[in-house]
């Protein structure tokens, strides 16, 4: 288990990391997001012995993290740090012996998942020559090649497209279904709400919103209802008792409700109108609970 206690990083006098406290279990997916500047990659650096922490423990296991432990840990970095100019298969054999793996296993290894993510054609080719997007994914297998027992994915999914997120992810839940403990970061709300079940927000390097994320959107009661009608009285809509607000797009209406009790009272008022084709109660998104909490959207 990585446990992360009261860590502070200053760079001179600027504070980049302010007293973060969080653990991941094996089997464990957890999220840290934070638009730019506010401390997940430095997080990471620290996570991985790279970067000195000004204050706090960070332990793996019970054990500090140190050069012993860096073999179990799979890092992939957000800047896309490979060999470009070697081939596919020499760029990850590099990487796992540097894991203190033997050449056998790699290759063994390196197949099944050139073969996974649709890449195996690219074994000989040099980096230089692959997509972007096929350059990550060797980038992600040299992070995994190794099996390490803590995953730390920095900004995984940037630059990809909708079908390789999908792939990422499906191998990344096969990797937290064989008890990885795994940490990665995003300035996407979205991508932590797909899968993650435990986050914590940074805004300027402090924790503003952290915990497991069923309980976030339990806690939180105010629920979305989305409705498809016609001839709605908005205004009328509006009175009903528990609405907060109700928004009208193009496709259909959001009545927000105070809480799931005041459900009932805006289906009977929906009911009566002409129509009905779509009646939904949904949790709040991450980004409302976000906005309520600190006071500023965070995708802006
Ligand atoms: P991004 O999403 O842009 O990668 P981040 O959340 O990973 O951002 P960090 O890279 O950890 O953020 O940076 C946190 C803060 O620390 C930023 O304000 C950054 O300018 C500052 N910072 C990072 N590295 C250094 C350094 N070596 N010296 C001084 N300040 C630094």
């Amino acid at each position: 288990m990585l446990k992360i206690e009261n860590v502070t990083k200053y760079y001179g006098n600027f504070l980049a990391v302010d007293d973060l406290t969080f653990e991941v279990k094996p089997g464990e997916i957890f999220g840290l997001l934070g638009v730019n500047g506010a401390g997940k990659t430095t997080t990471f650096r620290m996570i991985n012995g790279l970067l000195d922490k000004t204050k706090g423990s960070i332990t793996l296991d019970g054990k500090p993290i140190d050069y012993t432990v860096t073999d179990q840990i799979g890092f992939l970095t957000e800047e896309r740090s490979l060999l470009t100019k070697l081939t596919v298969k020499e760029q990850v054999i590099y990487y796992g012996i540097l894991k203190g793996m033997d050449e056998k296993t790699i290759l063994e290894r390196l197949d099944y998942w050139l073969e996974r993510f649709h890449v195996l054609e690219y074994k000989e080719r040099k980096i230089k020559e692959l997509s972007k997007g096929n350059q990550q994914k060797v980038q992600f297998i040299t992070a995994i090649i190794n099996e390490p027992k803590l995953l730390i994915l920095d900004e995984p999914f940037s630059g990809l497209d909708p079908i390789n997120v999908q792939m990422f992810m499906d191998v990344i839940r096969d990797l937290k279904a064989k008890g990885t403990s795994i940490i990665f970061s995003s300035h996407r709300m979205e991508h932590v709400e797909m899968f993650c079940e435990k986050l914590v927000v940074l805004v300027h390097g402090k924790s503003v919103l952290s915990g497991e994320l069923k309980q976030i959107k339990k806690e939180y009661r105010k629920k979305n209802i989305h409705v498809i009608a016609e001839d709605v009285d908005v205004e009328a809509l509006k009175k009903v008792e528990g609405v907060l607000d109700v928004t009208v797009n193009e496709t259909e209406m959001i009545v927000k409700i105070k809480s799931d009790e005041n459900a009932s009272d805006v289906f009977n008022f929906i009911k009566k109108c002409k129509e009905v084709s779509k009646f939904v109660v949904e949790d709040a998104t991450l980004n409302e609970i976000f906005l309520e909490k600190v006071g500023v959207t965070y995708e802006n």
